[in-house]
């Protein structure tokens, strides 16, 4: 049903973004990568895509931390894609740990660049042409740390909040147009991140890893279940489908009960 759009995911060369970018190809999207990764491995993720949905999946690198390329970003995708964007999926994030008395400025400066900065930039570059062309979506992956705090991860909580506010000014500012925004706000999601934590969380227990995994869920996720990259990445592709046309501004929480508590 995404035959002939053209979705641009930031962080889709791992974890919840390479899973976004497959489902979307998997349903007829052409594909820009962006993140980290050694090339041989893009290489692999760019062939495996393409032979399996046959798209065009295209990546194009950038650090999006830093402007400059945030902008060279945008440049690369208007010339790969002469018909313009029509899918953008903010996604792209790390993590950084740390009480406020140490939290190192330019962590907090890198961390509101990446979720807050680029997902505003992107969408300021982008906006108008997904408006000219009668369709758009906009889905910014935040995280339940949007909605509920943490202690040692200001600058997290604090961007995934502003990235929900962002959001619906975006809805609002394109309501009637087409164009939809909305952001989706996962609870614990199994990524590498998630595993090594659940790893050091048996081991300071001496327990087994099912055990490991009901102690760590159990504060957060009532169903004492973790989310997966590919629960995410359907929730997103819902976002793209006509069922979803009058969803816009909304932010959906896949939390494991989380917020319901
Ligand atoms: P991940 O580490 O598996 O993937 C992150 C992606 O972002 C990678 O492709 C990486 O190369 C890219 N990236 C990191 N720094 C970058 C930079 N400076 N410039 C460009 N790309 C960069 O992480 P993930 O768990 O899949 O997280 C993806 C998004 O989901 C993030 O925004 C994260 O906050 C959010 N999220 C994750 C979880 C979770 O439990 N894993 C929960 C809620 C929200």
């Amino acid at each position: 049903a995404l035959q002939n759009k053209v979705a641009l995911v930031t962080g889709s060369t791992s974890g919840i973004g390479l899973e976004v970018a497959t489902v979307l190809a998997r349903n007829g999207a052409n594909i820009v990568l962006n993140g980290f990764c050694d090339p041989k491995e893009i290489d692999n993720i760019q062939v495996r895509l393409k032979r399996k949905y046959e798209v065009d999946i295209h990546y194009v690198g950038g650090d999006l931390t830093k402007r400059n390329d945030v902008n060279t970003l945008c440049q690369k995708v208007d010339s790969l894609c002469p018909n313009g964007l029509d899918i953008l999926v903010n996604n792209a994030g790390f993590q950084h740990v740390s009480r406020i008395e140490d939290f190192p400025l330019e962590k907090w400066d890198e961390l509101l660049a990446i979720l807050l900065t680029a997902p505003f930039l992107l969408t300021q570059h982008f906006i108008s042409r997904l408006k000219n062309k009668g369709w758009g979506r906009i889905i910014n992956i935040a995280s339940m740390h949007g909605l509920r705090a943490s202690p040692n991860k200001a600058a997290y909580v604090s961007a995934k909040h502003g990235v929900l506010g962002l959001t619906k000014v975006i809805a609002l500012e394109t309501a009637s147009t087409g164009v939809t925004c909305n952001a989706v706000c996962p609870g614990y999601v199994d990524t590498p991140i998630y595993r090594k934590q659940l790893e050091r969380k048996a081991l300071d227990e001496g327990c087994d890893l099912e055990t490991a995994k009901k102690k760590f869920l159990q504060p957060v996720h009532p169903t004492l279940e973790v989310i997966t990259s590919e629960q995410v990445a359907e929730l997103v592709l819902f976002l793209c489908s006509r069922a979803a046309d009058q969803m816009t501004g909304s932010v959906l929480t896949m939390d494991g009960g989380w917020s319901a508590r």
